[in-house]
């Protein structure tokens, strides 16, 4: 075999180790499950006293199934047969004779927990990679090899959903407390642990009574509350997938190939076409962080105010250490009380909080400078204060140190005019909130180093962000194709539509948020001089201007399009959207878009497209706004 191993220990226990040849991770092709049936015909000529699966990847247990393999499911016949092939396999799995056991360490996801929770017994081992999850929503599919029927079966209908319907992974511990895994051990005891769970004949723990009824006589409330959920947050039309999971689970027994107009919907969408190209637009992203050898242990960030407060908060979250500079003491301490409510809802673990609460150090005199790996100003957007506090900060960086800005507005030629090494500038630039937005520009000025820009991108990836290489020019990708999109929105609020109406179109569209709300959100101010100079010299929206000239800034004024006194906008029921509203305010932002490839802002559409979903929660299920025009999206 070329993917596992099948070694017979003395005691008679088999272990069956995946090491997929030529991947640095485990994924089920359509190879490694054929040899996983010969494994097993092999087992049952000669049944041993129990078997048991790990993994021999240091990067984790099983990573889910082959999505290479997906983009060939061309014909509903050919998407049947994969289904029938991980169903039919698993059901073969969980029905021999002898005990088994699923040895999960690191990640366990998708068709690696199919298998896992075929086996009789799931041991996880603790530490902090294992996460077991089935997330084949995100990508527009369903777990059809056998997670649908099982998942429920060990931890009952609610937690199963839950996990299904987000995509959602779990640790070891959570694994072991929801009832998923047996047990879950250190790494040093687990070869131990595992043989003598594995022949300790150990029945299954029962689920709970009402878990029982609640999969039983009760299964259609269960789904009615399911689907209610997810009405809250995907349309149908846009995400047919976690309604399919609801319905096979309910009606199929979560067995996909009794219902097989579903498998043929599902499968012949565009949502999942498009979304596994975001996921594999992603996994590009992920990938401008992994040449050379760059990491960074310390950040000193400048400027403790909305943004740099949060940057730093954000890398000593991610384990680096994290000096905070401001001019005064005062400035860095509402910061610090922000990272504060990060770090405990984040780790959750008042220990593993206390941790990152200490590596993240206010530093008033900017001693941390001297020691960084990577520096980011963050202050006022304001040229000459830059320049100053760049012309103090250079002489004192360490030699390969990354020095960069964070800036929205100013063009990064300008604000390197005061440095002895211009070309090692570069641009940061994160979006508000930084805790939420996956998406970091990298922004690279005429002639900047390209060993700073590579270093740049590997620490964004090293803080578990997403980032994209863009060139140097107003407003970058992101901002860059919201103005005009946020500008036509306002104008059709001029032309005397409803704000309810015009977010209510975008919503529909598929849009996380109104574009009349995102303009409340980022403040009118902001949107008005972002509009000045992003919108080529015409002329405001006057409903923006009248506004801003009243004082009615957004959310952080209590008041803008919308009251938002109660902390959430005050909206009265939308109006009938007119026809072609969404696709009349959409346009000019896939216009933009195409304009920057055009220009060489953004090396690619594919690129561009990823930005643009994870810079502005753009609807995923369109592929992005480039792909949407080109595969002739309904709207636009
Ligand atoms: P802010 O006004 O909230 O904070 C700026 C902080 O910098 C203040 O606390 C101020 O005291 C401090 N500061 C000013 N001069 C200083 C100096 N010489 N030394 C030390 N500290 C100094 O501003 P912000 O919104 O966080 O923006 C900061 C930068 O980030 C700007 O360049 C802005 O363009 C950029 N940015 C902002 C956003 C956003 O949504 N607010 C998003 C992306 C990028």
């Amino acid at each position: 075999m070329k993917h596992w191993t099948l070694e017979h220990e003395q005691g008679g226990i088999a272990v069956a180790t995946l090491d997929r040849a030529g991947e640095s991770a485990n994924a089920l092709s359509a190879e490694v499950m054929a040899e996983l049936g010969e494994l097993l015909d092999g087992l049952d000529r000669q049944p041993p006293k129990g078997l048991i699966f790990r993994s021999a990847k240091p990067a984790g247990f099983i990573a889910g199934a082959d999505i290479d393999e997906f983009s060939q499911l061309d014909t509903p016949a050919r998407g049947r047969a994969l289904v029938a092939r991980g169903w039919e396999l698993f059901n073969r799995l969980a029905a021999v004779p002898y005990p088994t056991l699923a040895l999960v360490r690191g990640h366990c996801l998708g068709g690696g927990l199919e298998l896992a929770l075929a086996c009789r017994y799931l041991l996880a081992v603790d530490e902090p990679g294992t996460r077991l999850g089935l997330p084949e929503v995100m990508l527009g599919i369903f777990p059809g090899w056998g997670g649908m029927l099982r998942l429920p079966q060990r931890v009952g209908p609610g937690a199963a959903l839950d996990l299904m319907l987000t995509g959602r992974t779990v640790d070891a511990q959570r694994a072991r407390k929801m009832g998923l895994a047996d047990d879950c051990v250190p790494p040093r005891v687990m070869d131990a642990a595992a043989r003598q769970l594995l022949l300790s004949g150990q029945p299954r723990r029962p689920l709970p009574l009402l878990q029982r009824l609640l999969g039983g006589p009760l299964k259609g409330v269960v789904a009615r509350g399911a689907r209610r959920q997810v009405a809250k947050k995907a349309r149908p039309e846009h995400y047919p997938a976690p309604y399919a999971i609801i319905e096979l689970w309910q009606k199929h027994g979560g067995n996909a190939l009794a219902a097989p107009e579903i498998v043929d919907r599902i499968i012949a969408s565009p949502t999942a076409r498009n979304l596994l190209r975001v996921f594999r637009l992603q996994e590009r992203l992920k990938g401008f962080g992994k040449d050379g050898d760059f990491t960074a242990k310390h950040v000193h960030v400048i400027g403790a105010g909305v943004m740099g407060g949060d940057i730093a908060a954000w890398c000593a979250l991610r384990g680096l250490r994290v000096t905070l500079q401001d001019q005064d003491i005062g400035r860095i301490a509402p910061a610090i009380q922000r990272a504060a409510k990060l770090f405990t809802r984040k780790l959750r673990d008042p220990l593993l909080a206390r941790a990152a609460f200490d590596r993240l150090i206010p530093d008033p005199e900017g001693q941390g400078v001297a020691h960084a790996d990577v520096v980011i100003e963050a202050i006022f957007e304001n040229t000459d204060a830059k320049h100053a506090l760049f012309r103090q900060l250079e002489p004192r960086l360490k030699p390969g140190a990354v020095l960069a800005s964070n800036t929205s507005s100013l063009k990064l030629e300008d604000l390197r005019t005061v440095l002895q090494r211009p070309e090692r500038l570069v641009g940061i630039h994160f979006f508000n909130p930084v805790a939420m937005m996956p998406l970091v520009e990298v922004v690279a000025a005429e002639g900047a180093d390209p060993a700073a820009l590579q270093a740049a991108c590997a620490f964004v990836r090293q803080i578990d962000k997403l980032p994209l290489p863009v060139r140097s020019a107003p407003g970058f990708l992101v901002n860059a194709v919201l103005a005009p999109y946020m500008l036509a929105a306002l104008r059709a609020v001029d032309d005397g539509i409803a704000p309810e109406t015009v977010d209510a179109a975008l919503l529909a569209f598929g849009m996380p948020m109104g574009p009349v709300e995102l303009v409340d959100t980022v403040g009118l101010d902001v949107a008005l001089a972002a509009g000045r100079q992003l919108a080529d010299g015409a002329e405001a929206p006057r409903c923006l201007a009248g506004r801003v000239a009243a004082g009615q800034l957004g959310k952080k004024s209590g008041r803008g399009f919308y009251d938002w006194s109660s902390g959430k906008p005050a909206k009265a029921a939308a109006g009938a959207v007119p026809a072609g509203l969404a696709e009349k305010l959409v346009r000019p932002l896939v216009d933009r878009t195409q304009a920057l490839v055009d220009a060489g802002i953004v090396a690619d559409a594919d690129l561009a497209d990823a930005g643009v979903i994870f810079g502005t929660g753009f609807a995923p299920f369109t592929g992005g706004p480039l792909n949407h025009r080109r595969t002739g999206g309904r709207a636009i």
